[in-house]
């Protein structure tokens, strides 16, 4: 057993801050050292969730035709990828998606809509009133993703009953003008202290596998912990034909497990979710997303792309003794 990776844990293990450069060390581990940082990570995760798992999911509510210019992403009206694109969708659709993610045992549908902002048009108010309308007709919680949002929008949303918003940093503030020109890291930020300022719940995680370095990783997971969010998604790049990304960057499963594991020891006591592209990076390791830390998993398809079948995920919490938690 590695006594560096026992000796941070216990702090992590207590909810003390772990330093910066204890946490690029667990960054760098190899060999079979690995599975110590998973076994830490996994005690860390049973210290604050028991067996405890959450699983939610995302419905695609308005898609492409983006004029921003995120390199990963295939809804870009820049980048030419075959997506399929729409305008908002309506209530019922919404309403109909969210029903079934409550019965394969969500406790929570994301709404999401592409675009810089939902600001611009009467979309925010069709978006009031399917939050309200999920309000009444489920007992799932509506979470939602909207782009760029000022504190007045923030406060429509939750009037309607938003409980939660996401907003992915993506990535660290150093490297995020790589993969983004048309806004900025700090353009973020804001958005994220607006919600945070009328009491929404935040969720807002990152994405790997696009050309960061370690460091940037490591930089991300501190952000995150200084915002003190509430839920942490992890994306792995899935690249999709036509964005500049679409050649993929090596990321191992092993790599993609230690991410999670470091970002469990940063964050020891966050929700930590991981979200697109688990099929395609951790492929015949994804059951142990749990074991390197994570205790949340989105299930169902994602925006633009398929995930696995959902009777699969739910086969594999049960397989691993996990308890699904619906509320
Ligand atoms: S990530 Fe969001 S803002 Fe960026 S291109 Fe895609 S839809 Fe637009």
């Amino acid at each position: 057993m590695n006594d560096k990776i026992k000796q941070i844990a216990g702090r992590s293990l207590q909810n003390k801050p772990i330093s910066r450069d204890d946490a690029l060390y667990l960054m760098q581990i190899d060999g079979d050292a690995v599975y110590d940082l998973f076994y830490w990570a996994n005690q860390i995760r049973l210290r604050y969730f028991g067996h405890s798992v959450k699983a939610c999911s995302i419905v695609s509510a308005k898609q492409g035709q983006c004029t921003e210019d995120c390199s990963f992403c295939s809804q870009s009206s820049r980048y030419h990828t075959d997506i399929e694109e729409f305008p908002l969708i309506d209530t019922n659709r919404i309403l109909d998606v969210a029903k079934c993610a409550e019965q394969a045992g969500s406790n929570s549908i994301g709404i999401v809509t592409s675009g810089y902002s939902i600001g611009n048009s009467d979309d925010l108010d069709k978006i009031c009133r399917t939050i309200k309308t999920v309000v009444t007709d489920t007992c799932i919680h509506p979470h939602g993703s909207f782009g760029i949002l000022t504190k007045e929008m923030a406060e429509s949303l939750v009037k309607c009953g938003l409980k939660r918003l996401n907003h992915n940093l993506e990535t660290s503030e150093r490297f995020f003008p790589n993969i983004c020109s048309t806004h900025t890291f700090t353009d973020r930020i804001n958005t994220i202290c607006a919600a945070k300022e009328v009491g929404l719940e935040i969720c807002s995680g990152a994405i790997f596998g696009i050309g960061e370095g370690l460091e940037d990783r490591i930089d991300l997971a501190f952000t995150l912990k200084n915002l003190d969010v509430d839920v942490v998604p992890l994306n792995f790049l899935h690249p999709v034909s036509g964005t500049p990304l679409e050649s993929g960057i090596p990321l191992s499963p092993m790599e993609a497990l230690k991410i999670i594991s470091v970002f469990r020891f940063v964050l020891p006591d966050k929700e930590i979710k991981i979200a697109g592209g688990r099929e395609k990076k951790l492929r015949d390791l994804q059951s142990w997303m749990f074991y390197a830390g994570a205790n949340s998993t989105m299930i169902g398809n994602y925006l633009t792309t398929k995930g696995r079948k959902v009777e699969d995920d739910l086969e594999m919490i049960k397989d691993l003794h996990l308890e699904l938690q619906t509320s």
